[in-house]
């Protein structure tokens, strides 16, 4: 429920727009409301972080504002809070008007939601699936270099689901897609909210049922089988992807013993 802040109020505060988060310090601000000037800014309570709430304030400040990513090395919970923030001022800004009949927009009360008070239609946060997977082969891991990221780090292979798809037959096919390889023995492990934008990132480890190695030269640079002790540069701890190429090590190290 969204509120007029008096100044008494206290927490965490994601004062956000445009995808970008005010870091003043380089922190997510704490403290009462009136210690950053925040009085009279309409804010919505978004949860709660070691017993504190956690704010979200849709507000451009003149300085420090910086991406969401910053935070990922600080704590797991503050990031996905920090990320949530961000994607729901994303959805506000991009729900004012009603796609089907053109109306104004009204924020619900009770939900996360923008209704329509002409048509009724009523409007939920997009969040886009996305599969990402290790695949293994004897001790060997595939990694590849996206064309989409910068500097040398290699990864798993992911790609988004599309309409009318499992989630099994999405890593199947970005695979293939992405590879020219087959899979086998597919197992999730587990989830991550990815607000770049508005991703939901589902991972898995594989293994290698075959095919040669050939990747798509549209989405990667480069994709290979890399040797569980001889990696390349990897995703930063607090990834999915840094995570499940870990879990990967330990199956290959055991097939190596
Ligand atoms: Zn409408």
């Amino acid at each position: 429920m969204e509120l007029t802040l008096k100044g008494d109020e206290s927490g965490w505060w994601v004062v956000c727009h445009r995808q970008q988060v005010w870091q003043p310090q380089g922190e997510l601000p704490y403290g009462r409301a009136a210690q950053w000037h925040l009085q009279q800014r309409a804010a919505r309570q978004i949860g709660e972080w070691q017993g504190e709430a956690v704010w979200l304030v849709q507000h451009e400040m003149a300085q420090d504002m910086g991406s969401v990513r910053q935070l990922l090395s600080h704590d797991a919970v503050l990031f996905q809070l920090a990320g949530r923030a961000v994607q729901l001022e994303a959805f506000y800004r991009s729900h004012r008007f009603c796609g089907y009949c053109g109306h104004d927009m009204v924020h619900s009360t009770t939900e996360l939601a923008c209704l329509c008070p002409h048509c009724r239609e009523r409007y939920y946060p997009q969040i886009a699936p996305c599969v990402i997977v290790a695949i293994r082969h004897e001790e060997k891991i595939l990694l590849a270099q996206h064309l989409r990221h910068r500097g040398n780090m290699y990864t798993a292979l992911a790609g988004f689901v599309e309409v009318g798809e499992t989630l099994e037959q999405a890593v199947a096919r970005e695979v293939m897609e992405e590879s020219n390889v087959r899979i086998k023995n597919l197992r999730y492990v587990c989830s991550q909210p990815w607000p770049f934008p508005h991703s939901l990132m589902m991972a898995y480890t594989a293994e290698y049922a075959g095919g040669e190695l050939r990747h798509d030269p549209s989405e990667l640079r480069d994709a290979a089988w890399f040797r569980y002790d001889r990696l390349p540069e990897l995703p930063p701890p607090g990834t999915v992807a840094r995570r499940l190429i870990e879990d990967t090590v330990v199956l290959c190290r055991e097939a190596d013993s």
